[in-house]
């Protein structure tokens, strides 16, 4: 097998919680567990959501429960490999405007991600003389209408037609940031990223990832989704969890290594929780003890993991 070479690639929109570290451990452990390399991608393209502090607090929280990276990268620095991808794709004659708001496409069809679909309504489209620059509305790439086929290490099945079940994707926003599809599939190409292991909110969106790939001829690497931790949302229902337990409550409750252990039993890694580092988890790391259910966190002074 060739070298793993995994990444972690965090959002610094909002503070790190347990979900993000369980993330996080997962990644490493399924990393380390085949003498791979991990990467530290911090996602802070949408400069309207994102904060240094978070982005900092996150670096932190990670150091914390001792999780250690082989390389750190911050998306905002890959500007250039961004809009490399994006002229080639205007090369290709396959980017458009795109002027449809998200009430245009409410009430549509639903998409496998849980939004609306995007019905393709502004392909043909031609870009203006300036080219996708020069665009004030959104950009979005003509997909091809293939079948994607593909089932995850988790052995759930993500295979989608992404150019009629989700549309094409938005590439470049309309406040002219480039959009999380084309930079992930950009920025895991370039750190030669072999296997995706990241949480099943995401899963969704794989399909869209993989047909993008072999547009821009890039490799595709192994996708796995792991179980997410949900927060009550208000009338009975669960979310990905987000901000009920932010790390400051957990950090002034728990050390580093007593976290993890708490982590490693929810992740079905350890039987009981006890202090424990992520190094002392590899040699017993082992997909088939992970849960494939999401389950509920719950704040009760301490983290509860239902
Ligand atoms: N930045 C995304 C998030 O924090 C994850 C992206 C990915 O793993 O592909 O949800």
């Amino acid at each position: 097998m060739t070298q793993v070479i995994s990444r972690f690639a965090p959002s610094t929109t909002g503070e790190a919680h347990p979900g993000t570290l369980l993330s996080a451990l997962l990644v490493w452990l399924d990393a380390r567990a085949r003498g791979g390399t991990t990467v530290l991608r911090l996602e802070d393209l949408d400069r309207t959501r994102v904060k240094e502090a978070w982005a900092d607090q996150i670096v932190n929280a990670l150091a914390w429960l001792g999780l250690t990276w082989d390389a750190t990268l911050v998306q905002s620095g890959r500007t250039t490999a961004h809009e490399a991808a994006l002229d080639r794709l205007a090369t290709m004659g396959r980017l458009y405007p795109c002027s449809c708001s998200r009430s245009d496409r409410a009430g549509g069809r639903r998409a496998p991600d849980g939004g609306w679909a995007y019905e393709n309504t502004c392909r043909g489209t031609p870009l203006p003389p300036g080219g996708w620059r020069a665009v004030t509305d959104a950009v979005r790439v003509q997909l091809d209408d293939d079948r994607i086929e593909l089932v995850d290490e988790n052995g759930v099945d993500l295979s989608q037609t992404p150019a009629r079940e989700m549309g094409d994707p938005i590439v470049r926003r309309r406040d002219g940031v480039i959009a999380y599809q084309l930079a992930v599939v950009v920025d895991d190409a370039d750190a030669a990223i072999t296997d995706v292991v990241r949480g099943r909110d995401i899963a969704p969106s794989t399909a869209t990832q993989v047909i993008l790939q072999r547009l821009l001829g890039l490799p595709v690497p192994r996708y796995r989704h792991h179980f997410l931790l949900l927060e009550a949302s208000g009338q009975g229902k669960l979310a990905k969890l987000h901000g009920s337990i932010p790390f400051s409550l957990v950090r002034a409750r728990y050390r580093g290594d007593e976290l993890c252990g708490v982590l490693a039993q929810a992740a079905g890694i350890i039987d009981s929780a006890g202090p424990c580092t992520p190094d002392s988890l590899i040699a017993r790391f082992d997909w088939s003890r992970v849960p494939k259910v999401d389950r509920v966190a719950r704040w009760t002074g301490d983290l509860a993991i239902g």
